[in-house]
């Protein structure tokens, strides 16, 4: 029989081709003894996901683009795994026997898979933020209902994590989400109509996929943390602040009523909180950067400007506005970051876009995923609109 201690866990990560999905595999190929790999999804790219899957002997495949299915069914041919796609097939990997899995696909796209990981009482290690921005109450009843654990992956969130002292939530003054403050923090707000999607997707810190950069750029990446941490530590809004560190050493912190601050510290690499929540409760060696506190000197901290960065302000109006705010400020967003990142609109019509969507929409009680669903479609319907009322005739 195998002893507890020796099992290895089984894992499936959803987004596997992805800036933290590959990380995640990088992860788990450093560490065979402890890890097998059960199911791996990607959305449109083939080889990756086929290399991975034979390198990591997956079990099920699946690609969310129906129209790769026979692409993927090809490029595993002999392999010993079953494959699928669409939707469907993403769910189906999620649904998968495994130990562990990781939420690692961007935007609302990830919310059935995720779900379906949620309803069999998983581990979820949880990077698709957007998904908890836009069902949060109900994914949060789904997890009590099925007793899964959350383990947060978004650095800030790992953080807290960390060091939130279940036992003593009643002594917990606030949560501090620190910030970058993004590629333009000391830019004049003029100069940002003319930021280029290039010079958005470039942080000064942290190597992350595209959406989630020009997210860090608007800041609505803020924004959407500190929705993704009200529902995640059960925290009201009022008690979650948002602090500018432009070192990103912080990673966040917990401040107690006895004047205790309690914070997480490490390099700026997102191997360090996942390697956190794939080895959980127990601790992974990884090959990040070992921070050297003497190198970095100091620390700073300004509080974050939300006149030059409006998007913050506009995410905590949509948590005070109602369940149906969220949902729709996050698909706008989405709909927008993409029309940015194709040149069609400019930086600052992003946010300019959401603020909208978000005003035009009536209030409403989505109390069920497919309502979310709904709003979801519409919001994006609505910042398509704008989207192309603000996009110079081509023809
Ligand atoms: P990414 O764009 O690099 O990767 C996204 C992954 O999702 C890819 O594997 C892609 O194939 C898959 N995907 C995209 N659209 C899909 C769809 N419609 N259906 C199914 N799969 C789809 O994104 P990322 O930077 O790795 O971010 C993933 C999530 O983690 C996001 O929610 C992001 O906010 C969060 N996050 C990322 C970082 C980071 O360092 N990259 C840090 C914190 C949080
Ligand atoms: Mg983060």
């Amino acid at each position: 029989m195998i002893s507890e201690q020796s099992a290895r866990r089984r894992v499936s990560v959803l987004g596997a081709t992805g800036s933290v999905g590959r990380s995640t595999m990088e992860l788990i190929a450093e560490a065979p003894d402890r890890f097998q790999v059960e199911a791996l999804t990607a959305y449109s790219n083939v080889d990756v996901l086929a290399d991975l899957a034979r390198r990591f002997g997956a079990r099920f495949v699946a690609i969310g683009d129906p129209a790769r299915y026979r692409a993927l069914k090809q490029a595993l041919d002999g392999a010993p795994c079953e494959v699928a796609a669409g939707p469907e097939g993403l769910e189906a990997a999620a649904a998968r026997d495994s130990d562990w899995l990781m939420a690692g696909i961007v935007g609302a796209a990830g919310l059935s898979a995720t779900l379906s990981a949620v309803r069999r009482g998983a581990l979820v290690a949880f990077a698709n933020k957007e998904v908890l921005v836009s069902a949060g109450r109900l994914m949060m009843e789904e997890v009590a209902r099925a007793g899964a654990t959350l383990l947060p992956v978004d650095s800030e969130h790992n953080a807290i994590f960390q060091v939130f002292e279940e036992q003593n939530r009643g002594a917990i003054d606030r949560l501090i989400l620190t910030a970058s403050g993004g590629p333009f923090r000391t830019r004049p707000r003029e100069s940002l109509a003319q930021v280029t999607p290039a010079e958005a997707v470039a942080h000064p810190n942290w190597d992350m996929g595209a959406k989630i950069s020009v997210d860090s750029a608007t800041m609505m990446n803020k924004g959407l943390e500190v929705i993704e941490a009200h529902y995640l530590f059960a925290m009201p809004a009022e008690k979650i602040e948002v602090l500018v560190h432009p070192q990103s050493v912080i990673h966040s912190m917990v401040a107690y009523s006895d004047g205790s601050f309690l914070a997480q510290l490490g390099a700026p690499d997102m191997r360090i909180p996942i390697a956190h929540a794939l080895a959980w409760p127990r601790r992974l060696k990884t090959q990040s950067p070992v921070l050297d506190l003497a190198a970095v000197a100091r620390l700073d901290f300004e509080p974050p400007d939300e006149t030059r960065f409006p998007a913050l302000r506009l995410a905590r109006e949509a948590l005070a506005a109602g369940p149906w705010a969220p949902p729709v400020m996050s698909a706008a967003n989405e709909e927008a970051v993409a029309a940015f990142l194709q040149g069609r609109i400019g930086f600052l019509d992003v946010t300019e876009v959401v603020e909208r969507v978000v005003s035009a929409t009536a209030p409403a009680d989505p109390d069920s995923i497919e309502a979310v669903v709904a709003l979801d479609g519409e919001a994006r319907r609505r910042a398509s609109e704008a989207i192309d009322r603000l996009t110079p005739a081509t023809s």
